[in-house]
């Protein structure tokens, strides 16, 4: 099915105690990469919309932090029902203003609704524990809510990362602030009307339109407990610095530079099918996306069938576009430079024809460079584009240095059909998450996601039971009601 992209551009509106208003700031457009149509304009927030914001979430919060988390969670139940019921339209909306094909759009929000069920199942799952640890004493621990937290959210998952944290956060009893993408925003208003629709309370979540100025102020403000921030390196990490130096709790996932480990006893078709899809699905515009080959001694074969696979995608249909004109520049010239250090081009992208009637969209083909060797700037920087890089290997130790020398660490991936060799690039990445004939290994709850080194900036992953402990505080109470006189609470 093709993207219904809108027709007319849709004000793109916060959402505070309940209600859809402008933001008294500068005006900001959205152009849809499939066809550069004007899709949206958003009224950006200034810090007088970010004080009423964060006034009436920390109002609203308190009576939702009363709220017993089993009535909570109904809230998240019914959510679900609304996004199953809404799921083209938003898929529809997504796909519009990010670049996805419709099928795309509908598999992000099937993911990020995996999180909610998550979220739903706490009302089960994370009921504390109580402990008699000595005689007539017992222990327990007990979940509070942080408080107003705010999210900081990328533009190539408009649904799916900010369904990384709305559920948990919500049901642990906080209120959110949502800072959407200013490239990807529309989708956010939908979010907001299905919350409503479910049930949740006024103020309870919040979304704040705009540019980093508003991710900044939130960050800087006394009254938001913790920042979840997903995007690239550079603003994680500083994103990170100014979120803990004012006092808050900090989780910021950063960009990517994942490697698949291609070995000669890997199944051809298999490895044709996966890692095609893995450089070339959302357009290479994922945190998840192969972006090197380590090609380990003779796989001529393997890398025929990527290559056939990938070029017989048709744009617009089976891959979606790119989000603005400027990286389209940006893929090009780092392809250009790449040819001239020295690569040879197995697939060429930029001839590929825009869909019918899409000429002024961000249109590039999956593009495969061969022989690019590890010192070359493509080997080593996040392009978001799909471009595959393929490095030659002698043997496994050399393909694992080159992973091992990359500042990322979010995903790697191994093909093979060994299970002792596939056991040997396991434990040798560098990354948080690692996948054995998969080439997008992201893990599905309850396994959380995140990654390492410079791809995360904080401790813990975004998703799973250790985003509990991001979004609560653990009280900790020992009680004695026994009359017992000696104050010994070790007896
Ligand atoms: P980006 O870093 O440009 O922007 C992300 C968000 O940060 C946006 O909401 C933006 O308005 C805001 N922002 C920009 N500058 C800021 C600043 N100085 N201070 C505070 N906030 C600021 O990222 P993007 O281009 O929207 O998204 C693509 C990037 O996100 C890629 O690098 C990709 O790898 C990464 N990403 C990572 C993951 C992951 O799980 N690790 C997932 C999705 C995307």
């Amino acid at each position: 099915m093709s993207v219904k992209i809108p027709l007319t551009p849709i004000p793109v509106l916060n959402f505070v105690s309940g209600k859809f208003k402008a933001g008294t700031g500068n005006k900001i457009s959205v152009h849809s990469p499939h066809n550069g149509a004007l899709i949206g304009e958003v009224h950006q927030s200034t810090s007088a919309d970010i004080n009423d914001a964060v006034r009436a979430a920390t109002i609203a919060q308190k009576e939702w932090a009363a709220t017993p988390i089993k009535e909570r969670t109904k809230v998240l139940f019914q959510l679900r029902q609304i996004l199953l019921r809404d799921i083209d339209e938003i898929a529809h909306l997504k796909s519009s203003e990010s670049g996805k094909t419709f099928q795309e759009g509908k598999a992000g929000l099937l993911k990020g609704i995996e999180v909610l069920e998550f979220a739903t199942s706490l009302q089960n799952l994370d009921i504390g524990g109580k402990l008699e640890v000595s005689r007539g004493v017992s222990c327990e621990y007990r979940r509070s809510p942080l408080g107003v937290v705010a999210s900081i959210t990328p533009f190539n998952f408009p649904a799916m990362v900010p369904f990384w944290t709305i559920p948990t956060a919500l049901a642990l009893g906080n209120a959110y602030i949502w800072k959407p993408s200013e490239k990807t925003p529309l989708t956010s208003m939908k979010i907001a009307q299905a919350l409503q629709e479910a049930g949740l309370p006024d103020g309870v979540f919040q979304v704040l339109q705009g540019e980093a100025s508003v991710a900044q102020a939130l960050l800087d403000h006394n009254d938001v407990k913790a920042v979840s921030f997903v995007g690239s390196t550079p603003v994680a990490r500083a994103v990170y610095e100014r979120g803990t130096k004012a006092g808050k709790r900090v989780l910021a996932l950063g960009g990517a530079k994942n490697h698949i480990v291609l070995l000669p006893d890997a199944n051809p078709e298999m490895a044709g099918v996966g890692i095609s899809d893995s450089f070339t699905g959302c357009a290479g515009q994922r945190c998840m996306a192969a972006a090197v080959l380590l090609a380990v001694g003779d796989v001529e074969l393997h890398i025929k069938k990527i290559t056939a696979r990938a070029s017989s995608l048709e744009l617009g249909k089976d891959m979606g576009a790119i989000i603005s004109p400027k990286q389209i520049s940006f893929l090009h010239e780092q392809i250009e430079k790449a040819v001239a250090g020295g690569a040879t081009i197995l697939l060429d992208g930029r001839k590929a024809q825009p869909p019918p009637g899409m000429t002024q969209g961000n249109w590039i083909g999956p593009t495969i460079l061969d022989h690019v060797s590890p010192a070359q700037e493509i080997s080593k920087m996040e392009l978001f584009g799909p471009v595959l890089c393929i490095i030659r290997c002698k043997d496994i130790s050399e393909a694992m240095k080159v992973e091992n020398d990359s500042e990322m660490g979010n995903a790697c991936a191994v093909f093979s059909s060994s299970g002792a060799l596939a056991e040997k690039v396991i434990s040798l990445a560098s990354t948080g998450m690692v996948g054995v004939n998969v080439g997008v290994p992201v893990p599905r709850e309850p396994f959380s996601f995140g990654g390492v080194n410079q791809s995360k900036f904080g401790h813990g992953d975004i998703t799973g039971t250790s985003s509990l402990d991001f979004w609560s505080n653990l009280k900790k109470v020992t009680v004695k009601w026994d009359q017992q006189h000696d104050n010994n609470w070790m007896s």
